[in-house]
């Protein structure tokens, strides 16, 4: 089957630096690097790796060529990635010698994703396809529509979290992954447990203590434990995970088996620095699996 992915495309633009800048401080960089990023991108990246095939509908600006080759290279279909004359969505990074940081995210063409382009893409789709959003473009909540008319699967994972965003979604979500921060939040914001809010399937990421999946239809939450690892950079676990996680379950993996290969997946990505290029492949997650 097919993975649509609605999502972000980000240049994350990274200067190395020996200290972060103290308001109106000018420092000398020790290096610069651009990469892929973006949480729509990293998963998009993910999904592929572990072996699904994946359509991201997104937009870039005239700056964004490079991004979409690394799509391309990993086997992503961006031909339904729109081309607009405003700047490609990029973070900028500052990392210090003691590993902390600072970002800004520039949403550019990721908030004007032309409707009309995921509509015609969507109408592509078969029953039982996928179709993958995160809350750093629009346009998610009449994605989510015709894809549960034309009998696709919804996966949305609620990051970053805003309630707003989140609401008209989930009533259309066959699946909803948090993190447990974004978990509270939305028990807060909702004035309800997880549990009564009656979703189809919920799976709360608990880092270095695994994940809960919550199954609306049985009831049941099963707790697995994370795999064992010495971290050196969690950026971009949970964007492993939830590829991984949606891959998982379009091809047919059972919940039992889609969980853990996930979770393998992204406790090897934080074993190694980077976001979309720490993603492991199929092969190497069956490996430290078995
Ligand atoms: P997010 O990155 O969205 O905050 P989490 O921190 O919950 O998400 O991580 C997502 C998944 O990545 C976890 O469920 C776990 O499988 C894996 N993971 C994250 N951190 C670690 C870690 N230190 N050791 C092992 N696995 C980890």
């Amino acid at each position: 089957m097919t993975i649509y992915n609605l999502g972000s495309i980000n240049i994350d633009k990274v200067l190395r630096v020996p200290h972060l800048p103290s308001p109106g401080e000018t420092l000398a960089a020790r290096s610069y690097a651009e990469g892929l990023g973006g949480k729509g991108a990293n998963q998009s990246v993910a999904a592929a790796r572990a072996g699904a095939q994946v359509v991201h509908l997104g937009a870039i600006g005239p700056d964004g060529g490079a991004m979409l080759d690394l799509l391309a290279r990993d086997g992503v279909a961006t031909d339904r990635i729109a081309r607009l004359p405003v700047p490609t969505g990029m973070a900028l990074i500052m990392v210090d010698d003691a590993a902390e940081n600072t970002i800004a995210i520039l949403a550019g063409a990721n908030r004007e994703i032309p409707q009309d382009g995921v509509t015609a893409a969507l109408e592509g789709a078969r029953r039982g396809d996928t179709l993958l959003l995160q809350n750093e473009t629009g346009g998610q909540v009449a994605a989510a529509e015709q894809a549960r008319s034309r009998g696709m699967r919804v996966v949305v994972s609620a990051a970053p979290f805003d309630m707003a965003a989140l609401a008209p979604l989930l009533p259309l979500l066959s699946v909803l992954l948090l993190n447990e921060v974004e978990a509270a939040q939305l028990e807060q914001a909702a004035g309800r447990s997880l549990a009564a809010l009656a979703l189809p399937h919920v799976v709360v990421t608990r880092g270095a203590r695994g994940a809960t999946h919550l199954d609306g239809g049985t009831g049941e939450s099963t707790t697995y434990p994370a795999f064992r690892v010495a971290p050196v950079d969690t950026t971009g676990a949970g964007d492993t995970f939830a590829g991984y996680l949606a891959a998982g379950l379009d091809q047919g993996l059972d919940w039992s088996r889609a969980l853990p290969r996930a979770q393998a997946a992204a406790a090897l990505s934080v074993t190694r620095a980077g976001a979309a290029a720490s993603i492991p492949g199929a092969a190497e997650t069956a490996e430290f699996l078995a």
